[in-house]
């Protein structure tokens, strides 16, 4: 304060100062004829109190002037500034030899204030004090003072007080002022920090080291605490480190102030505040960050210091490209990124099955290129799906904020369905037998066939030979018998997979030395392990009937056995059929109702291996013996059969109640069924794999002697990759319960749609007639389960058969498949393909899908026209134009008649681009037009019997 600027005389702390005295000072005085007390006017005029001695006319003086007791407070060195006025000696007239120009100064430390007697001996003499300047007698007109200014310094001084003591020996002094000081550096606050009041060290050089303290609101520097020095001098001297102010905090001055609303300091590094980013505020004072608003967030890497920011929006424009069973997936980046550049996308794969429509995640068999998430190009190829089967892919966009956020995802997504792929390798190869110019082998079928092999094929060439000059064998089955080979050789064999999509790569390599040339016939047998192997049962599960059912499961061309002609049918399920422990099966639910009982859904653990999904058919309580054998008969019939394309039986259980069948379990169904719920959504490629499919199925069982009777699309299933199965076998008396069937003149219950007409009119079953079931099945397939010949009663059907109409190419069908289809409904049995050759004309069709591209409108497909009851009876009709106005298409009405059309039969006739070439341009006209012609048509047929050619 002012007051204080008055008192200190820059860094000093007075102690003692007599000018500033205005009472007397009373000193002691020893003797008391010595110093003496004088006011008197110093050089300003200003009155003060002076002592003043001058004893120079007698000698042996010795006079003692003592201040009073001055404490020193926190002082360690202490000044002594005096002033004084000294007369030479020489300029006095009469005085003394011992005139003296000099005294002595001293002083006494002590704790407490002492007597007032002053002992010589308890002094300390701090030194000799002479003037720089005397005056003279001369002088004396003008009186014009010669004041001398000394100043010494005692210390360190260790009590807590002590006298000063003025030793005159003979000389004239007056003492003008005493002050006593020591020097202090003063409190400030320098780079924020406040450093405390300071006593200057003891020593003239020290320096003392001093820590500041941070104002408030402020912080120390990381590793730079404030610190400065306090020189002897009492000044502040190298400032070390600094404070700067807390985050939300700014400096003004010498203090730190809180930031504004609205700004914000995250950072005590930082020097100012900030105005809040972008979409982020504070309504408060002092912040070190703003909040986002609603809906905007910060990623935990962002800075305050950055706009808040909000996930992206969805990748747009999503392109896909399948190949068999990659696909790749294209995007262009969202419209809005939230605000940031660091978008990223991940891919969400699910398959899908088709009945019930639930989506799975597709698990990590699925490879991602370059990766799954973290993507930052657009694009990514996703590999090794699975065939025939159902994907959605979700791309999102993804940035530093989308997890942070609680709106919904947005993604982008296609449903896309994988075509086929080449089947996998053949890893598992089995030496079944050796010998000197053969080798058998068999193997394993691939794990992820991607749909039915049709062939094997085996490479083979000697290990030795340089040229590695290849031969290959071709297999149907897996197994085959490499012939001519050269004894004692070795020989390496691989072994690959070919189905509608191609050949597989090959396995890994098989080493076989054949047999020497001497061992002669020795061949061996083959064991018993290999066989296991290849059938897969425990040891638990072999005993009994073992040796049997070993005999059935070898590969190779088996005859299937006509449960029938066993008298105990017991015995021929367990010859064919495996008897499961009850508690090995888990019935899950009900999904519908077979003949003899409940159908149900599933699981099967076997002893050491996975468990499987698995269709459980139960014969009802109360059941007859004759009963139990027509239900376990299917068990005995499905037993024998081992096809990827024949629904494969599990087991039964006989032994416990109910009695079960346990069949691998087919996801999506009865073929019929499904085609009619996914209408319109495979494409033919896909459709023709599925009859592909059904009748390499047939082939088999053809090959094994076994007519199925009743084939048709509800006895086909469907699993999830859409490989249809032949399913549904019994005896005649089995068909009899197929709600198709009806009784015919010959006698017995027959599917007449599905039948051929040598078994329609004299029974006559063979694989002839299941290939004419076949083409009503390709019908079905192609029309997505229209039902064959729509309404026709099935007299009218026979009729219509016998009279030689065929069931006209379903809508969008290849000419080709029509082809074929017909070819199935040869009169002639003899005439009609035989499985294996379907099977071949099917392959090839696959591999040249050009084959089946339809030409536009050559080939449409049929309406039932009793399907819909709101349906006009077209044939009622006799003019074009009641017809269009049924159709309320009436407009077209000139248009019709200009291009010549007026008889309902001629527009029955009509293609669509016939109805193009009217004029007709609004597609949606083009198609009800369309649709009603043909309509029109199959109610003609009906009506006729005959179809119209197109
Ligand atoms: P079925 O007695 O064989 O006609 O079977 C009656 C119904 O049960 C069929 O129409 C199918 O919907 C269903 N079903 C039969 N077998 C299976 C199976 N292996 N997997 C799935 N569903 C099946």
């Amino acid at each position: 304060t002012h007051e204080q600027c008055a008192l200190y005389v820059s860094s000093a702390v007075i102690l003692l100062d007599s000018k500033a005295q205005q009472t007397e000072l009373e000193w002691i005085s020893s003797p008391p004829s010595g110093w003496e007390e004088i006011s008197g006017l110093d050089e300003n005029y200003t009155p003060i109190r002076t002592y003043q001695v001058c004893q120079v006319m007698e000698p042996n003086q010795n006079n003692w002037l003592r201040t009073n007791w001055i404490e020193k407070g926190d002082a360690q060195r202490i000044f002594v500034e005096l002033k004084f006025t000294l007369r030479d000696c020489n300029s006095l007239p009469g005085v003394v030899g011992s005139c003296k120009e000099t005294f002595n100064l001293y002083y006494q430390e002590t704790d407490l204030e002492v007597g007032r007697n002053i002992r010589e001996s308890q002094y300390v003499k701090i030194d000799t004090i002479a003037a720089d300047e005397s005056f003279t007698q001369g002088d004396l007109g003008e009186r014009k003072m010669k004041l001398n200014t000394e100043v010494r310094i005692i210390g360190p001084l260790s009590r807590r007080g002590f006298y000063l003591a003025f030793q005159d020996v003979g000389a004239c002094i007056a003492l003008v002022s005493v002050k006593v000081y020591y020097k202090k550096c003063w409190s400030i606050i320098e780079n924020l920090a406040t450093f405390p009041d300071t006593v200057t060290g003891s020593e003239f050089s020290s320096l003392v080291e001093v820590e500041g303290t941070c104002v408030s609101d402020a912080e120390e520097e990381a590793d730079n605490s404030p610190k400065m020095h306090c020189s002897a001098e009492g000044e502040w001297l190298v400032p070390i480190g600094k404070c700067i102010c807390k985050a939300g905090f700014h400096q003004k001055g010498d203090a730190c102030e809180p930031c504004g609303r609205g700004f914000y300091k995250s950072s005590s590094q930082d020097l100012q505040c900030s105005r809040c980013p972008a979409h982020s505020y504070n309504d408060r004072e002092g912040s070190w960050r703003c909040d986002c608003e609603d809906g905007y967030y910060r990623a935990l890497s962002d800075p305050p210091s950055v706009a808040c920011t909000r996930p992206p929006s969805a990748p747009q424009n999503m392109l896909y490209n399948i190949n068999h069973t990659t696909v790749s997936l294209e995007w262009t980046p969202p419209a809005d990124t939230g605000g940031r550049n660091d978008v990223t996308y991940r891919i969400i794969c699910r398959r899908c099955t088709w009945e019930p429509e639930e989506c799975f995640p597709c698990g990590s068999n699925v490879g991602y290129s370059p990766q799954q998430s973290g993507l930052t190009d657009t694009y990514v190829t996703i590999t090794d799906l699975l065939a025939h089967a159902n994907y959605t892919f979700e791309v999102e966009a993804v940035n530093g904020v989308s997890d942070l956020s609680r709106t919904q995802r947005l993604f982008a997504a296609v449903s896309i369905a994988t075509s086929q792929a080449a089947p996998s390798q053949v890893s598992e190869v089995i030496k079944e037998r050796v010998q000197q110019h053969s080798v058998q082998l068999s193997w394993q079928e691939p794990e992820q066939p991607n749909g039915v092999i049709t062939e094997y094929e085996i490479k083979y060439y000697e290990k030795d030979q340089k040229d590695r000059i290849y031969s290959t064998v071709k297999s149907k089955s897996t197994s085959a018998t490499v012939n001519n080979l050269k004894p004692s050789t070795a020989y390496i064999f691989q072994i690959r997979a070919f189905t509608a999509a191609g050949y597989g790569t090959f396995g890994p390599r098989v080493e076989v030395t054949t047999k020497e040339e001497s061992t002669g016939s020795g061949e061996q047998n083959i064991s018993f392990c290999s066989l296991r192997r290849h059938c897969g049962y425990s040891k638990a599960d072999q005993e009994g009937d073992e040796e049997l059912y070993f005999q059935f499961k070898f590969p190779g061309t088996k005859t299937y056995i006509d449960p029938e002609t066993y008298e105990d049918p017991n015995r021929a399920v367990h010859q064919f059929a495996k008897e499961l422990d009850a508690s090995c099966i888990k019935i899950e639910r009900v999904i519908g109702a077979g003949e003899f009982g409940e159908v149900c859904s599933g699981r099967l653990k076997l002893p050491g291996k996975r468990d499987v999904s698995v269709a459980i058919k139960t014969l009802k309580v109360g059941y007859t013996e004759k009963q139990r054998r027509d239900f376990l008969c299917e068990a005995s019939i499905m037993g024998q059969f081992d096809h990827p394309n024949v629904v494969h039986l599990e087991g039964v259980v006989t032994r416990g109640k109910p009695v079960m069948i346990v069949i691998e379990y087919m996801e999506n169904g009865s073929l019929d069924a499904f085609l009619r719920k996914h209408d319109g959504q495979f494409t033919v490629i896909q459709l023709v794999g599925m009859l592909r499919g059904i009748a390499a199925g047939m082939r088999y069982l053809s090959d094994m002697g076994y007519v199925h009777r009743d084939l048709a699309a509800r006895n086909i299933l469907v699993n999830s990759n859409l490989v249809c199965k032949v399913s549904d076998f019994g005896l005649s008396r089995v068909i009899d319960d197929d709600p198709e069937a009806v009784y015919t003149t010959t006698g017995g219950k027959i599917p007449v749609r599905w039948t051929a007409m040598e078994a329609i009119q004299y029974r006559k079953f063979t694989s002839a007639s299941d290939v004419w079931s076949y083409g009503i099945v390709m019908w079905e397939v192609m029309s997505y389960g229209e039902r064959p010949y729509w309404d026709m009663s099935n007299q009218d059907v026979i009729k219509a058969i016998e009279e030689g109409y065929r069931l006209p190419a379903p809508m969008d069908c290849p000419p080709g498949l029509h082809q074929l289809m017909l070819d199935c409904w040869q009169k002639d049995r003899a005439d009609r393909p035989k499985f294996d050759q379907i099977v071949g004309i099917l392959d090839k069709m696959i591999r040249n899908p050009n084959t089946l591209k339809t030409p536009m409108g050559t080939c449409t497909r049929p309406i039932s026209p009793l399907l819909d009851q709101n349906t006009p009876d077209f044939t009622s009709f006799r003019m074009v134009s009641e017809w269009l106005e049924a159709i309320k298409m009436e407009r077209y009405i000139d248009n019709f008649t200009a291009a010549g059309y007026s008889s309902l039969e001629s527009v029955a006739r009509m293609t669509i681009e016939d109805v193009m070439s009217l004029g007709i341009s609004l597609v949606g006209h083009q198609k009800k037009i369309m649709s009603s012609i043909q309509t029109m048509r199959a109610q003609m047929l009906h009506l006729h019997g005959t179809g119209v050619q197109v």
